[in-house]
């Protein structure tokens, strides 16, 4: 599956706003925007002149950043969420939280949403007691998600789990730690989501 390969600090640069791309890194003075928060490129440091249109494009570039999705999945997931009852923009957000890979990251058993990934597409995760290796399987309500037994040696994930449990997850998400499983309590609302993203402009920007 096609995904992004740039350095993601240039992503957050290119936003202007930490997205949060590489762990426990964006909390030290190491951040690349805290140390140089200008667009990447020859001409980054130009005052930029935005137009309606150009604000709504850097709206939907910085979602399909945070979620780690490309443009033609990000496109299916808006039409869908058009074809859903409710506002679109909050359809929207809610189908990629709802991402198992987002899920993964959001209970904390990796410290980023692209180590989330790749830890769900290994296979280490269980839904409901069967193996899902799909990263955009879209979890429902009462759903649990289990770490593998023989995947709970995993440093990483032990580290990941220990730091979430200090720092709390989503109301809609409960954690075992000890046992090493998630449970949707209930699908996510728009007031459940801190994710820096106003899906007006992307709605806008798709309405055209
Ligand atoms: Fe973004 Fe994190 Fe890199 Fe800072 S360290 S620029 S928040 S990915």
């Amino acid at each position: 599956m096609a995904r992004y390969r740039e350095a993601v600090c240039r992503l957050c640069r290119r936003e202007g706003v930490e997205l949060y791309l590489k762990g426990d890194r964006c909390f030290t003075d190491k951040c690349a925007i805290k140390r140089r928060g200008y667009p990447p490129g020859q001409h980054g440091q130009r005052r930029p002149k935005h137009s309606d249109y150009g604000v709504q494009l850097r709206e939907k570039q910085k979602a399909k950043r945070i979620y780690g999705i490309l443009e033609k999945q990000f496109r299916n997931y808006f039409e869908k969420a058009e074809r859903m009852k409710g506002k679109t923009g909050d359809n929207l957000l809610i189908l990629l939280e709802r991402r198992l890979d987002s899920v993964v990251y959001k209970l904390g058993f990796a410290p980023t949403r692209r180590e989330s990934r790749q830890i769900v597409r290994h296979g280490h995760f269980a839904v409901n007691g069967r193996k899902v290796n799909i990263p955009s399987y879209l979890v429902r309500a009462g759903d649990t998600i289990e770490l593998r037994e023989k995947s709970r040696k995993i440093p990483n994930v032990n580290e990941a789990l220990d730091a979430v449990v200090r720092k709390g997850i989503p109301p809609w998400l409960d954690l075992a730690r000890d046992e090493f499983k998630g449970l949707v309590k209930a699908l996510p609302v728009r007031t459940d989501i801190q994710e820096p993203i106003q899906e007006q402009l992307i709605v806008e920007l798709y309405s055209k």
